[in-house]
């Protein structure tokens, strides 16, 4: 059975991935140090005699006993809120974390994925985003301890490939979506459910116009998977490049919650992209991977979770 380690692994995305891991046969190891992650995301897999949880920051010594076959290094902040508000743990864990997850690699022997991120290409002058566009960031603006940590993490993941020989595979991430989001993480999909089914005003930073594309979480956990098992070990965007702007993303979830509330314009945040949509073409060549899930079906489920969250019938 092969072990498997997942940093991150009791935040939204990691803790998808421990299921999915668990469910193709690996034995999962769950490290977090529950900073933005919740013990409830990962609370059904407690009594899984392939799942154990180890309380740990990455940023500082990762300790795992016994053999190690593959490590999927999750762990940090990931929302725009999260990370303005812990700048220096995003730098760290980007950084310090991910050196972290490498070293341990490499005495294991294991097969490294890092969790990047369509923040790599900052607000992008080239559109759709292909995995040779080098970018557009702003260092020293806010997002930019976000971006520049998942920037160098990829750096330092090719250099351990090149100087180690290390397997790595680079998943650069856009925009997910699903159950197990914090209802208060600040994205605009948790902000706006939660302000639809309390009926309060929905915020649309500036005029809206600026877009996003959407990939519900079976879709994006199914590719990174592919990835993987696959020998590619330059990056790979994994999204849906079904890609609508803010204002119309409000619109269609106010139409699914029957909500009443009444949408406003709020102050733009600095750096903010104005377009955001993958090119998938290297998925689907390199690893016959596309999403299935089109965001209406995959809303529905996740208005669902929020319901439940929010204890709103
Ligand atoms: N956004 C918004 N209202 C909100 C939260 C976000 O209009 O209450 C906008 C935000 O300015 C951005 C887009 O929605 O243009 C997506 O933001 P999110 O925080 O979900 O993640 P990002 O894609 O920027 O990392």
């Amino acid at each position: 059975m092969p072990r498997t380690v997942v940093t991150g692994g009791a935040g939204f995305l990691g803790s998808h991935l421990c299921d999915h891991m668990l469910a193709n046969g690996h034995e999962v190891i769950c490290v977090d140090n529950l900073l933005t992650g919740r013990l409830a995301n990962i609370e059904h897999l407690s009594d899984n005699p392939n799942f154990s949880f180890l309380k740990q920051n990455v940023s500082e010594y990762i300790l795992v006993k016994g053999p190690v076959d593959n490590i999927l290094h999750f762990a940090s902040p990931a929302s725009p809120i999260d990370y303005l508000k812990l700048p220096i743990q995003t730098l760290k864990v980007g950084s310090l974390g991910t050196h972290n997850a490498l070293g341990l690699a490499k005495a294991k022997k294991a097969k490294f994925l890092l969790a990047s991120t369509s923040e790599v290409y900052g607000d992008p002058a080239i559109h759709p985003q292909k995995e040779d566009y080098w970018g557009n960031v702003n260092p020293i603006g806010p997002r930019g301890v976000y971006d520049e940590a998942k920037r160098f993490a990829e750096a330092i993941t090719m250099a351990y490939h090149r100087t180690h020989n290390i397997e790595t595979r680079i998943v650069r991430i856009f925009n997910t979506f699903g159950p197990r989001m914090r209802v208060d993480d600040g994205r605009a999909l948790p902000n706006f459910l939660s302000q639809m089914l309390k009926e309060e005003d929905i915020t649309v930073f500036g005029k809206g116009s600026q877009t996003r594309s959407f990939c519900f979480v079976s879709d994006l956990v199914a590719g990174i998977y592919k990835l993987l098992i696959s020998d590619e070990d330059e990056p790979v965007n994994i999204g849906n490049p079904d890609e609508i702007s803010i204002l119309d993303f409000a619109k269609e979830l106010k139409a699914l919650t029957n909500s009443k509330s009444k949408i406003i314009n709020q102050e733009l945040p600095i750096d903010d992209p104005q377009v955001r949509r993958p090119d998938i073409t290297k998925a689907q060549q390199k690893l016959g991977w596309e999403p299935k899930v089109n965001r209406k079906d995959g809303l529905l489920k996740t208005i669902e979770y929020f319901k439940n969250e929010l204890n709103i019938q």
